[in-house]
């Protein structure tokens, strides 16, 4: 591969002006992430790193972080209580979707959980095999990929969910996109969390992408959704730090130009602060910080 080829782009503005920002190790590979001269964003080179492939997903990523293939007891209590939450927090902002897709549905604990709070049709994408199989289990219709789905039959959906999925995307902003043009009804709701930058460590092998509140926004913006509901919490693993940043966005009617990816100021400075304040609150409020799961 040449040089010009192997050149970071910002996979939220395209721009191709970057520094290097942060060097880790992360389950024996090299990562690198780097900082968007034009807009702020942190990424990683989406030529360089290997967590762009889909086989990647199909079997190895599951391993590498759980050491097993298998959901864990501690995984699977995590999303159960996450389920519920998201739940709260679709009825709060008065949703009540009858057809939903989970993008990254992992065994199917959301979707299982919003066919009961919902009385929804529930349809799910996860490419890790292991888990897939257990979302079958539960009688939900499931596919390994977003391009299967796309050559069935499908009805649009009312609701699209994508829990902490986005950061793991080579094309996040394409992915939006073409949620929002192909899977979504006119008046159908997109919902997505991801890890904020500003509280959670966020640096690791399969995140290419690192989201600050500011990013999260843009990123919707920029693939044509306005922003219902917004909020940052730390549920179901800390009382002091906001880990997790969260969307419900709604499609923008017709064809508006987005215009250029407003940059965010300061974001070394606001990670470093964050990153402070982390340890400070790990040290003087251990139990609250880190909740046992
Ligand atoms: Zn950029």
């Amino acid at each position: 591969m040449t040089e010009a080829i192997r050149k970071p782009v910002c996979l939220l503005c395209g721009s191709e002006k970057s520094k290097h920002y942060k060097q880790i190790e992360s389950f024996g590979h090299p990562v690198s992430y780097y900082l968007c001269l034009d807009c702020g964003f942190v990424y990683q080179n989406e030529a360089e790193t290997i967590a762009k492939d889909d086989s990647f997903y199909e079997e190895n990523y599951r391993t590498l972080y759980q050491d097993t293939e298998e959901p864990t007891a501690k995984d699977l209590r995590q999303q159960t209580l996450r389920a519920f939450d998201q739940a709260q927090f679709l009825q709060g902002n008065h949703l009540a979707p009858g057809n939903i897709l989970d993008i990254g549905a992992s065994s199917g604990l959301l979707l299982e959980t919003f066919q009961h709070e919902f009385g929804a049709e529930v349809t799910g994408v996860e490419p890790g095999n292991a888990y897939r199989a257990l979302a079958e289990e539960r009688d939900i219709q499931m596919f390994s990929s977003l391009s299967d789905l796309l050559e069935t039959n499908y009805k649009p959906f009312d609701l699209v969910t994508m829990m902490h999925v986005l950061e793991h995307l080579p094309d996040p902003l394409e992915t939006l996109r073409k949620i929002r043009k192909e899977l979504l009804a006119s008046n159908g709701a997109l919902l997505v969390e991801v890890p904020n930058f500003y509280a959670h460590e966020s640096f690791e092998l399969a995140h290419l992408s690192c989201f600050s509140p500011h990013s999260l926004k843009e990123i919707l913006h920029q693939a044509g959704f306005e922003i219902q509901a917004f909020r940052k919490h730390g549920y179901p693993r800390s009382k002091t730090l906001k880990l997790y940043i969260e969307a419900l966005a709604r499609p923008i009617v017709g064809e508006a130009e987005p215009g250029k990816v407003k940059p965010e100021a300061c974001v070394p400075l606001k990670r470093s602060l964050s990153v402070y304040w982390r340890k400070m609150m790990s040290r003087l409020r251990p139990k609250d910080t880190w909740l046992e799961v």
